[in-house]
Parts: C-alpha cells; sequence; structure tokens
C-alpha cells in the first residue's frame, strides 16, 4: 500500500504531468513570468467556469480577502462580522486594516456561521459580513443575504475552501460559491481543491466598478501607468502558476467528484458508529469535501488523533483553538456564553486523509483502524 498523506499532491501530480512540465517550460522559455497571457487567459477560463463576470487573481488568500475589503471601501472602526470557527486569515486582515472583527458561533453539524448569532451581532457599526464556506460546503447564503440586505451591509464571500461547490437557491437555481455576494475570494493554495504549485489567489465580483476599483488596487493602486491614485498593494498571480491552474481548472470538477466519493466511502463505513458523527450536507449547497471531519461523541478525541498516528495514518484538528480565544484576537467584548458550539467543536472535531488519489485498501486501511479504536 502506498504511503497514506493527509493529502496526495504528488500522485495528482504524477498524472498531469506531461501537460504541467510542458507549460511551465513555455513560460521559462517564454520569460513572460509576470502578468502574461498564462495570467488573462486563466483569468477568462476562470470566469468562464465560475459564471462571474470578473475574476482578478492575485498573490494568495489573504490577499484576496484584505483587498476584498479595501476595494468595499471599509474603514477603520467598521465593524465585521465572521465566524468563530475558521483559518485566522479571515479575522487577520480585518484586524490588520484596522476594521474590527466580531466573531460568531457557528453551527455543530456544518461548522458554518450560525444565522442567529449573525443577527445578534450586528450593531449600527456593522459593515459587512465574511461568511467562510467551511470545509467545503456553502454557508447558508440566502439567510445571510436576507440579513445584509436589511441591515445595508456587504457581504465578502471567503470560498478558499469551497472552489467549484454550487449554493442552491430556494427557487431551485444555482450558482458558483463565491459569486453571490458583492465579493468572493479564494486561495490556490497547494492544498487547496484547486490548487497551483506555490502561492496563488483570486477575487470574484459582478460589480463592475469593484472590479475596476480592485484591479487598481493590487497594482500599486495604478489606474494609469505610474499614477497612483489610491493606496494599493503589490499581489500578483505569476505566470507559472497560471499555467499549472490553466491545466487544473478543466479537471476541478473530476477532483471534487473523487473528494466527494471518498467522503461517501467514510459515510457508509461509520453510518452506524454512534460515537462518531460523520459530516452532513446541507441542502441549498453541494459539499466539495476540503476537509473530511469527523466529530467524536462519547470518545477521546486526542487519544483517536494519536492512535491514528501511531498507525501511520495522518490527521488533523482543524481548528484546535477558536478565533475568540487566540491571543492576537483576544477582546473583552467576547461572552463564552456566545461561543458554546466552537467551544465544544475544538475538542470534537479530526480532519481524516482527504484528496483527490486514493487507493480503495487505503481509505479501507483508514477505517478499519479507526473502527478498532472505537469498538
Ligand atoms: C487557506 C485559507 C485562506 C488563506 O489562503 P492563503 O492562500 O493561504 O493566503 C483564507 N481563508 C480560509 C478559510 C482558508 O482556508
Amino acid at each position: 500500500m502506498k504511503k497514506i498523506q493527509m493529502v496526495d499532491l504528488q500522485s495528482q501530480y504524477q498524472k498531469i504531468q506531461p501537460q504541467v512540465d510542458k507549460v511551465i517550460l513555455e513560460v521559462v522559455s517564454s520569460a513572460a513570468f509576470i502578468n502574461g497571457p498564462e495570467v488573462k487567459n486563466f483569468q477568462t477560463e476562470l470566469e468562464k467556469y465560475l459564471q462571474v463576470k470578473h475574476v482578478i487573481p492575485c498573490a494568495n488568500g489573504t490577499d484576496a480577502l484584505q483587498i476584498a475589503m479595501m476595494g468595499l471601501g471599509l474603514e477603520q472602526g467598521d465593524e465585521v462580522i465572521t465566524a468563530d470557527f475558521t483559518f485566522a486569515a479571515t479575522v487577520e486582515v480585518i484586524a490588520l486594516l484596522k476594521l474590527t472583527p466580531v466573531l460568531v458561533d457557528v453551527d455543530a453539524d456544518t461548522f458554518n456561521m450560525n444565522i442567529d448569532a449573525l443577527k445578534k451581532a450586528i450593531t449600527p457599526k456593522t459593515k459587512a459580513i465574511v461568511p467562510v464556506h467551511l470545509f467545503g460546503q456553502c454557508a447558508n447564503l440566502e439567510a445571510i443575504l436576507e440579513v445584509a440586505k436589511e441591515n445595508n451591509l456587504f457581504i465578502i464571500e471567503d470560498n478558499a475552501q469551497a472552489i467549484g461547490a454550487d449554493y442552491i437557491f430556494k427557487d431551485g437555481t444555482s450558482k458558483k460559491a463565491g459569486t453571490i455576494g458583492n465579493v468572493g475570494t479564494t486561495s490556490f493554495f497547494p492544498s487547496k481543491n484547486l490548487g497551483c504549485y506555490g502561492d496563488g489567489g483570486a477575487i470574484f465580483t459582478n460589480d463592475d466598478d469593484l472590479a475596476h476599483t480592485i484591479r487598481g488596487m493590487v497594482n500599486h493602486g495604478m489606474y494609469k501607468r505610474y499614477y497612483h491614485e489610491v493606496v494599493g498593494v503589490n499581489s500578483r498571480l505569476d505566470s507559472i502558476q497560471a499555467a499549472v491552474l490553466r491545466i487544473k481548472l478543466p479537471i476541478l470538477d473530476n477532483y471534487c467528484n473523487a473528494r466527494r466519493t471518498a467522503a461517501e466511502y467514510y459515510n457508509d463505513a461509520f453510518a452506524s458508529i454512534d460515537k462518531i458523527i460523520t459530516p452532513i450536507t446541507s441542502a441549498f449547497t453541494t459539499h466539495v469535501f476540503h476537509q473530511y471531519t469527523l466529530r467524536v461523541n462519547g470518545i477521546d478525541r486526542n487519544a483517536l488523533h494519536q492512535h491514528l498516528l501511531d498507525n501511520e495514518i495522518p490527521n488533523a484538528i482543524y481548528y484546535p483553538v477558536p478565533l475568540h480565544l487566540q491571543k492576537a484576537y483576544a477582546d473583552s467584548r467576547y461572552n463564552e456564553d456566545d461561543f458554546k458550539v466552537t467551544n465544544e467543536l475544538i475538542d470534537t472535531v479530526i480532519s481524516l486523509p482527504m484528496h483527490t488519489e486514493f487507493e480503495k485498501e487505503q481509505q479501507d486501511y483508514i477505517i478499519k483502524t479507526i473502527l478498532d479504536f472505537v469498538k
């Protein structure tokens, strides 16, 4: 059996190696390393895939969030609401821009923003909501859209973990995750569902004016060369990464399907085990399983974590500390009673290996090792 990895990027690369090697060498010999045709072509292809008017590539998913907030004109003291249970990038950029992060609890079954907590957190200073489509499925966007409309707030979708997922509206129509709020962001970090071979990110919007503003902002605030209208940043996707992404984008749906198949295989194996709660998919979204995250029920999560490591099965605790308890983001405004779910999740979640390249015997071995522990 091949060694089990949390994300098997080497096997994935082997299957596309000839195409990838070829385009990387082409970029090198063309010397169009920055803003070459590969970047422009990838942008157009991603716009088409997402059915969104504007994709603005940038250097990584954290920059994408920061630039989206800058583009919306958020100002010091504006409150921005996001989920307590997520990767820190989301809250980090809010704090860096001297906006005020407001963290809210999540739902235990979907790990996504709780709508009552969101409503409760709104104040006259609230300017934006950042739903994070955690682990590969959409947050409850229709409810969030309603809250945003009532209170005149922007929505910035942090779609670093759910590219390729569909949000299904009550009327049966659907749109791609990240294209529904005022602006969406993603990351092409290698282990993300659409990963490049270094750092990369993108911003999506259907708003022409916002797209124009952001295109200047990613390029030092220039709308005309060497004329700096606003304070911008330097955030670019390089041509080699774009070339790799152009090979992988047409396979993204296959990758999502492979992840779903692997998730169903795990789900079936654990279905009858009370001590393990398998992930659910909300009715309003498809799931692209960036992570496959179990919750344990009445067993010692840390002991399971160690048992898997002892058997050479990588696994991870996403996330071990809620953001409201992180030293950098702690705030006397927060009340522990408001974070009951997150406070429980950090002790009960465990993410299993999840990627596009499983061999059946690998998953069987992971499942057997877990069943041996719980039985
Ligand atoms: C990965 C990730 C980011 C940041 O992306 P980078 O490309 O690593 O900067 C932001 N938000 C979430 C939810 C992520 O998972």
